[in-house]
């Protein structure tokens, strides 16, 4: 894949400190320069810098944004040592985005200027075999950078570069700040439940975190007729959340949940965990409460690993998945099913100035659903 997106931000002036970079003025006119918050060197926290706007080049296309999300995995991009992801650095944070077309290069149709889009985050090549069979999420091409915040120059700013509007989906923008958690936790969310192999109506079903993707999960699943949906969080907030989301039972641990899934099923385990963090703990627990023929979902990624061997270990029949994100049409889908009223974030909106305050309160558990930012 060839993008402009990274190179265009262009010589960064790293302002140093949130206070230096207000807000651009407002002309009506796209400005010289921009706030963004930028990844400058692994294991430590981003900057709020200012930047200059990039400007499409042929077949681009330029987003004021209007709302970015703030996802978990944010958090493990900034942790990460060094030589652990295949980006480079700098670039800005934010692949959760929805924002509004304001500008377009040469060769792009200008018939998406001012259309409100929400970003598919996976800028997949668009031609290779996985792109052809509709699970572009799975573009063999992407083997560097994946899109905006994710490698490339994201959605964490006031303006965002699109290599193409091929990767935008128009929605209506009465939604406001909620449509953007749709493009990754709501389409991660519906990809999982909806690409696994178990049928989850009738099922009994356990997912394990009630945060910004397991809160859409859990809607997801409500329009399926699950029998049990069992819904583990330590936070009370987040069980809280569980219960009025469609989820029949709430508990604060994977033990709990093992022990009640033995109770609501006379043994038999569940038949779909869907794990939404990914810990050592809740891998060990998942395994273990597995009816025969289920399905584990593995979406978080906090350390955990399985070991998989045909010794009895692991109950008959049973399949394990690790999808990431989804495909284009999928999220063609979770917006018709938000339209529709079947889904939608519950999200805590913050200013882009107090973006590092916004992620320090999402690794501590501080915010419920969903933290929004809009610039
Ligand atoms: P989040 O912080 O919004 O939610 C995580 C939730 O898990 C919180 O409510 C937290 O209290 C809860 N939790 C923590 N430890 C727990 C435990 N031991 N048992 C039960 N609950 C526990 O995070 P998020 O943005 O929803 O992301 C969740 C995970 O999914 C992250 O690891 C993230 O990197 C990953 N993710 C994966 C994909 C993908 O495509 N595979 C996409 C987006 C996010
Ligand atoms: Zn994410
Ligand atoms: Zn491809």
């Amino acid at each position: 894949m060839t993008t402009g997106a990274a190179e265009n931000a262009g010589s960064v002036d790293n302002a140093g400190s949130v206070e230096d970079a207000g807000p651009a003025e407002n002309t009506g006119e796209i400005p010289e320069t921009m706030r963004a918050v930028r990844l400058h060197s692994w294991g430590s926290a981003p900057t709020l810098d200012r930047v200059p706007v990039p400007r499409p080049g042929p077949g681009e296309v330029l987003l004021r944004v209007d709302a970015a999300g703030l996802c978990h995995s944010d958090l493990h991009i900034m942790d990460s040592a060094d030589g652990v992801l295949p980006y480079e650095l700098p670039f800005t944070l934010g692949h959760e985005v929805v924002g509004t077309v304001v500008a377009v290069g040469d060769r792009a149709d200008s018939g998406w200027i001012g259309a409100t889009c929400g970003v598919h985050g996976v800028w997949s090549c668009g031609d290779c075999r996985k792109c052809r069979s509709g699970r572009d999420n799975y573009c063999v091409q992407l083997t560097g950078p994946i899109g905006g915040g994710t490698g490339y120059d994201g959605g964490l700013a006031d303006f965002m570069l699109v290599p193409s509007a091929r990767h935008l989906v128009r929605v209506d923008p009465s939604g406001g700040p909620a449509l953007a958690p749709l493009t990754d936790a709501g389409l991660t969310a519906y990809h999982a439940v909806v690409s696994q192999p178990v049928d989850p109506s009738g099922a009994i079903v356990v997912v394990v975190g009630i945060g910004g993707l397991g809160h859409l999960a859990l809607q997801v699943l409500a329009s399926r007729s699950p029998e049990v949906v069992v819904a583990v969080d330590p936070r009370e907030s987040a069980r809280e959340l569980g219960l009025r989301l469609g989820a029949h039972h709430a508990v604060d641990s994977v033990d709990a949940a093992r022990e009640l899934v033995g109770r609501l099923s006379g043994d038999t385990g569940a038949d779909l965990v869907l794990d939404f963090v990914g810990a050592p703990d809740t891998l060990d627990a998942a395994r273990l409460m597995m009816a025969t023929g289920a399905a584990l979902v593995v979406v978080g990624s906090a350390g955990g690993a399985l070991t998989v061997d045909k010794k009895g270990s692991v109950p008959r029949g049973w399949r394990v998945e690790a999808p990431f994100w989804g495909p284009h049409r999928h999220l063609d889908a979770v917006f018709d099913l938000a339209a529709a009223g079947g889904l939608s974030a519950v999200v805590e909106v913050r200013d882009l100035d107090d973006v590092l305050a916004a992620y320090e309160d999402l690794r501590h558990g501080r915010a419920s659903g969903r933290l929004v930012v809009v610039p």
